[in-house]
């Protein structure tokens, strides 16, 4: 299946305390690749790559396809596709929801904001917390509900108001 990740605070987290994959790109690249990946993304994306599963990242930053392909390159993680907020608003527009996955033939997308599993009715989003040390088992564990046409668990910090929609 197709699995896409936020960057802010999914892959990349600055917060006090933040653990990073170990490992430096090499020199030629520094200029392009500076950001730290989120300690246990790198094996995550490498065993979700090995069951054949096609890899992306969908950012509402503006950051370049090119530079987020190279930077996880470095991490052995080759993406399948980028959607920065550009190329989001040439296929959703300006207005409406911050994220549309499925309108990218995404079938799973992991982010940290409820915000886009509500704009999506909690299908199809796995959302992970930037401090959860266990996130990645989370994604597994979605990633696995989802090839059982099943939807991902409702966020842990899921407001009541929108408990309703968690089924
Ligand atoms: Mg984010």
């Amino acid at each position: 299946m197709r699995i896409s990740f936020d960057l802010d605070d999914t892959l990349i987290c600055y917060q006090p305390g933040a653990l990073h994959e170990p490992g430096r790109p090499p020199w030629w690249l520094r200029p392009w690749v500076r950001e730290p990946l989120r300690l246990g993304a790198a094996g995550l994306l490498r065993d979700l790559a090995a069951a054949g599963h096609d890899l992306w990242v969908y950012t509402t930053s503006y950051r370049g396809p090119v530079a987020v392909r190279w930077w996880l390159w470095c991490h052995g993680v080759r993406l399948g596709g980028v959607v920065n907020q550009a190329a989001h608003e040439r296929r959703v527009g300006r207005r409406g929801p911050s994220k549309v996955p499925a309108r990218f033939g995404i079938d799973l997308h992991v982010d940290d904001s409820w915000g886009v599993w509500v704009e999506n009715g909690g299908a199809g989003v796995c959302v992970v917390r930037p401090d959860d040390p266990d996130w990645a088992d989370s994604v597994r564990a979605a990633v696995a509900r989802v090839g059982r046409n099943q939807r991902p668990a409702a966020p842990p910090d899921l407001p009541e108001a929108y408990r309703h929609l968690a089924g």
